[in-house]
C-alpha cells in the first residue's frame, strides 16, 4: 500500500478514537501533542538501536557473520541490553504516563466534579510498571525479526563470503530504518498500542476515582481493520472491577498491557461507561 494511503487510514483512525474519547479541544491538542512526542521518541530510539546493531554486525568476521547463534547473541546485546532497555523505558514513561492522567483525569471531572484527580494514585504506578515490562516484548519482537531476515541471507548465500556479504547488506538495510524493526512504521505501530493503553487504563481509573460507574462496556472500532475478536466483543459489558474476555484473555481495557501482542497491537477499540 503507498505511504500517503497508510497514512490516510492511520489518520482517519486517530480521529475515531480520539472522538470516542469525550475530550474538549485543549485535552484533545494535548493529547495529539503527546503522541506525537511519544511516535518521535521512540523514533529516535529505534534509529539509535539499528545503527548500534548495524555496527556491530559490520565488525564480526565472515565465519561469524553466517553463524546463527553468534547474530542472536549480538542482536541481544543491542536490543536487550541495559542501555536500550533503559532509554525505551523511560520514553515509554515520559510520552505515556501523561496519557494516562490526562484520560484518568478529563473522566473522572466530567462524570464527578467534585472529584480531584490524584496523580499519585495505586493504579498509575500499578500501570507504570505494566508499560516497562511491554519494552522487553517489544524489543523481543524486532529481534525475531532480524534473526529471521538474516537466515534467509544465509539460506540464499553460495559460497560462505558471499553468505556473510548478504547477512551484512541485511543489516545495512535494516539500519537504514526504510522497513522492518527501525523504521518508522514500527515507531507508530508501538506508540499507538501505547497510546490505547494509556488513554483507557487513565479512563477505568477516572471511572473509579469518579465513584459512580459500576460497569464498563467494550466498543469495537468500527473499521475493516477491527479484530474479530475484538468485533465480537463489542457490546460485552462487565462490572467495572472484572475483566473483559477478549478472544479468550483477560483484558481490563482496549490495549491492557497484561494482553498478548496478539490482542493489543494498533488495538483502536474503547470502553464506554454504564452508570
Ligand atoms: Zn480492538
Amino acid at each position: 500500500m503507498c505511504d500517503q494511503c497508510l497514512y490516510l487510514i492511520a489518520k482517519a483512525d486517530d480521529e475515531d478514537f480520539l472522538d470516542s474519547l469525550d475530550l474538549n479541544h485543549a485535552e484533545r491538542t494535548l493529547m495529539e501533542k503527546l503522541y506525537k512526542e511519544g511516535e518521535g521518541s521512540i523514533a529516535d530510539i529505534l534509529e539509535l538501536q539499528g545503527k548500534a546493531l548495524d555496527e556491530a554486525i559490520q565488525e564480526l568476521s565472515d565465519e561469524l557473520a553466517v553463524d546463527e547463534k553468534e547474530l542472536w547473541k549480538v542482536i541481544l546485546q543491542v536490543q536487550a541490553g541495559e542501555f536500550f532497555q533503559e532509554k525505551f523505558e523511560q520514553a515509554v514513561y515520559n510520552a505515556f504516563m501523561p496519557l494516562f492522567h490526562l484520560a484518568g483525569e478529563s473522566e473522572a471531572v466530567r462524570i464527578n466534579e467534585d472529584v480531584k484527580w490524584e496523580q499519585k494514585n495505586e493504579a498509575a504506578a500499578k500501570f507504570a510498571k505494566k508499560l516497562k515490562k511491554l519494552v522487553p516484548a517489544m524489543n523481543g519482537t524486532s529481534a525475531d525479526h532480524m534473526l529471521r531476515a538474516f537466515k534467509r541471507a544465509i539460506e540464499q548465500g553460495k559460497t560462505p563470503s558471499e553468505r556473510a556479504a548478504l547477512v551484512k547488506e541485511v543489516s545495512k538495510q535494516a539500519a537504514k530504518g526504510e522497513e522492518g524493526p527501525f523504521s518508522m512504521n514500527r515507531a507508530v505501530t508501538i506508540s499507538r498500542t501505547l497510546t490505547t493503553a494509556a488513554a483507557n487504563g487513565g479512563k477505568l481509573e477516572g471511572w473509579k476515582q469518579s465513584g459512580l460507574v459500576k460497569k464498563k462496556r467494550w466498543r469495537a472500532a468500527n473499521n475493516k481493520r477491527t479484530r474479530k475478536d475484538h468485533r465480537e466483543a463489542n457490546g460485552q459489558t462487565v462490572d467495572i472491577d472484572k475483566p473483559f474476555r477478549v478472544g479468550g484473555e483477560n483484558l481490563m481495557y482496549p490495549g491492557d498491557p497484561a494482553g498478548s501482542a496478539k490482542q493489543i497491537v494498533k488495538c483502536r477499540c474503547t470502553m464506554q461507561a454504564v452508570f
